[in-house]
């Protein structure tokens, strides 16, 4: 019978396999924010509730900022011009505009001046979106169209145009802004709830392309969050109910959200791709 022994250059290949394991298994700080500084982010709709405390914590953690909002006048100039004051207080650059995401040759410029500006892209964040409630059998052309187009076309157009740099580095993180409505519907949504579940379809099949370049793409769906397009826009019956749908028994802040968008941006996620994290209280229970 043919003995079985370790010659010394298997054993010691055992050796440096044993030390890589010993190293990499050493317990380490799980999640340091710290490691995303000098990274460069995009944020779409950062002047505004949850896109503007993604951007905030992404500079608290010394990430250069890029962020586009939609120009519906002087105020919403007033609040970007405010959030980029805000962000630059961390001592980060910052670079932001109006760009609206429905029309892909404006993101593309917006993408390549982003890019030029900050010296590349590691991290895209689709926040920006809307909604338009009504029942389906009122909804106009023009309100599917504009939810459906920022929504979901949106970020599509951001998704494509950062690929090609992403791809060229090998790395990148995409976080998507969904909705716990892109799992669940209610009354009224028809158009909102159809562009949050494309796109969860979106998020899916980009880390099926992009995984290979080792670029992840996750999805955030937040329940109800308080930001003040809520606040004002959604009747406070409604607001009752959510918060009491929630088995936590209380609305979200932007930070909630923020802080796993952060998460899943940082080194410790760097083996999750393709999944939805509700961000909700347990709504979805
Ligand atoms: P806000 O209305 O506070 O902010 C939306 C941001 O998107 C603003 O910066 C806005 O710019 C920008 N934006 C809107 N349309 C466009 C466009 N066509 N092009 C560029 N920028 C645009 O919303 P929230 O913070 O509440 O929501 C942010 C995201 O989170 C959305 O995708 C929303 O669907 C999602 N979400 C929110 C929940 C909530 O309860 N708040 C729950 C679940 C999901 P401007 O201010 O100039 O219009």
């Amino acid at each position: 019978m043919e003995e079985f022994s370790f010659s010394g250059s298997s054993s010691d290949a055992v050796e440096a396999l044993l030390d890589e394991v010993t190293t990499e298994t050493q317990p380490q700080p799980l999640f340091d924010g710290s490691s995303l500084r000098g990274q460069i982010a995009i944020v779409t709709g950062g002047s505004s509730g949850i896109g503007r405390a993604v951007a905030m914590e992404l500079a608290r953690c010394g990430v250069d900022v890029a962020f586009c909002f939609l120009d519906t006048g002087s105020q919403a100039r007033l609040d970007a011009q405010e959030v980029a004051r805000q962000l630059r207080q961390f001592e980060v650059r910052v670079f932001f505009r109006h760009c609206d995401v429905r029309e892909s040759k404006e993101v593309n410029a917006f993408v390549a001046e982003a890019i030029e500006e900050l010296g590349g892209v590691h991290i895209l964040v689709n926040n920006a979106g809307i909604g338009r409630d009504r029942a389906l059998w009122h909804l106009q052309d023009h309100e599917w169209e504009a939810v459906v187009r920022t929504n979901l076309d949106g970020a599509f157009y951001f998704t494509r145009a950062v690929a090609g740099v992403m791809r060229a580095r090998e790395y990148g993180k995409i976080v998507n802004i969904t909705s716990v409505h892109g799992i669940r519907s209610e009354f009224g949504i028809s158009n909102y709830s159809s562009s949050k579940a494309g796109l969860i379809g979106l998020t899916r099949s980009a880390a099926v392309e992009l995984g290979p370049r080792n670029i992840n793409v996750n999805a955030v769906a937040p329940g109800y969050i308080r930001t003040t397009r809520l606040t004002e826009g959604v009747p406070s019956e409604n607001l009752d109910r959510a918060r009491a749908q929630s088995v936590l028994g209380r609305l979200g802040d932007p930070q909630d959200v923020a802080g796993v968008v952060l998460f899943l941006c940082s080194e410790a996620a760097r083996h999750i791709t393709g999944v939805v994290i509700p961000v909700d209280g347990g709504y979805l229970l």
